[in-house]
């Protein structure tokens, strides 16, 4: 792997040189220079800061993008979205997953967490791309005992195709408790614990979601979920909208992380809003999910960031709820070890990180956290790096229009513009 070197560049206001080698930090401060050989990236009036974390995304839903707009979750879902899932083929997933590989790489983010249909395309993709993701087959049995063994299958299937990657981490996704029977998550649950596999699966997004299952097994959902062995230290919950006290007292003993997904959560009119603070009071570990392009519809973490933190501080009227410095840190995956980032900068990390446009509108004066929080569109990205290459350079990513028109061509297929 290449070597590379960023001159000249802003860490905490301060210019630093660093330095990567095979994929990880080698040097990073004060007086580090170039060496010999190594591909350069001039850092004059950047910002080095560590790339972003979405924590829970359906990568290919780029193609889906506006489709069935300003409808409630389950009528989109199963008139407009469900269909069009049954007719996806493999190009379709990695044509969609390559655009938003692209959207991603524009706007900081270097890793994310995905569940969507051929998984080996969006791997694929990933690796292709050159970002890192961690990649579930959404699994679904409704309850049929003939659909169950399908779910065995495409979960075994899945694991296979997804292993030996690059930068790509295997997991199961069930899809939710809603569409999962207690059976399969079960078998979901062992399967994880056998393998040491990350599990993700939707929780607790609706109201609805919570009161069908306290009818249907007379608990609430994280509840269930524990009874079944499915929350551990290494399951993600994405949304967790509608959870109580007692369900994140169950979810900080059991060390689950949660995704919290504000944009699509207030798009979709879930109704409430996470209980961040509460969450974080009992240490339970927190990452920031745009969720899929259909639901959000977009993937620039800078821009829900902002939400993230404006929609916790209107809910607590409280103006420090969520601190620019904490918002930060659960975009950068700081606050969430199971997503695989530290979010620091240091010899012996990964390389990835970005170069953000210090002397941009946005980030020129002021603090920039801060203006990173409530200012800055993924627009202030100026280059992106991930396990050392480059990835975007200037704001230009090699291929782009291509991928862009191969993704429309997809979509029309598909009959969806
Ligand atoms: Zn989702």
């Amino acid at each position: 792997m290449g070597r590379l070197a960023v001159v000249g560049a802003l860490l905490d206001g301060k210019p630093v040189g660093l330095r990567a080698e095979d994929g990880l930090i080698a040097e990073l401060g004060p007086g580090v220079e170039a060496r010999d050989g190594d591909e350069l990236l001039d850092g004059n009036q950047m910002a080095l800061v560590p790339g972003l974390v979405n924590a829970h995304t359906h990568a290919a839903m780029t193609l889906l993008r506006g489709y069935g707009d300003d409808l409630p979750l389950m009528q989109w879902l199963e008139e407009k979205i469900w269909p069009v899932e049954a007719r996806l083929t493999d190009e379709d997933v990695y044509w969609g997953a390559r655009l938003a590989c692209v959207e991603m790489i524009r706007s900081g983010t270097v890793r994310f967490w995905d569940m969507y249909w051929q998984p080996g395309a969006t791997a694929r993709a990933v690796e292709d791309a050159g970002l890192r993701a961690t990649i579930g087959a959404p699994l679904i049995d409704r309850g049929d005992p003939g659909e169950r063994e399908a779910l065995e299958r495409t979960a075994l299937e899945s694991l296979e195709l997804l292993g030996g990657r690059q930068r790509i981490v295997a997991a199961l996704a069930p899809h939710a408790i809603y569409t999962v029977s207690e059976p399969a998550l079960r078998w979901i649950a062992e399967l994880s614990e056998a393998r040491e596999l990350p599990i993700q699966i939707h929780l607790s997004e609706t109201e609805d979601e919570v009161s069908d299952c306290l009818r249907a097994h007379g608990e609430r959902p994280a509840a269930y979920l524990d009874r079944l062995g499915v929350l551990g230290p290494r399951t993600v919950l994405a949304h967790g909208v509608w959870l109580d006290d007692s369900e994140l007292d169950l979810i900080a003993e059991r060390g689950a992380t949660v995704a919290t997904n504000p944009v699509a959560n207030l798009k979709l009119a879930v109704g409430r809003v996470f209980g961040f603070r509460a969450a974080r009071e009992r240490g339970i570990p927190i990452g920031l999910g745009t969720d899929g392009a259909g639901s959000n519809n977009s993937l620039d973490l800078l821009s829900d960031v902002k939400f993230l933190a404006l929609l916790q501080k209107h809910e607590a009227r409280d103006a420090a709820a969520v601190p620019a410095a904490v918002a930060w840190d659960v975009v950068t995956g700081r606050c969430a070890p199971l997503l695989g980032a530290t979010g620091r900068l240091e010899a012996g990390e990964p390389a990835d990180f970005l170069l953000v446009r210090a002397d941009s509108p946005q980030l020129s004066l002021g603090d920039l956290v801060s203006n990173l929080v409530y200012a800055a569109s993924g627009a202030v990205v100026d280059t992106t790096v991930v396990a050392g290459r480059v990835l975007m350079r200037g704001g230009e990513v090699e291929g782009a229009d291509e991928v862009r028109d191969r993704a429309v061509e997809r979509a029309r297929r598909l009959g969806i513009t």
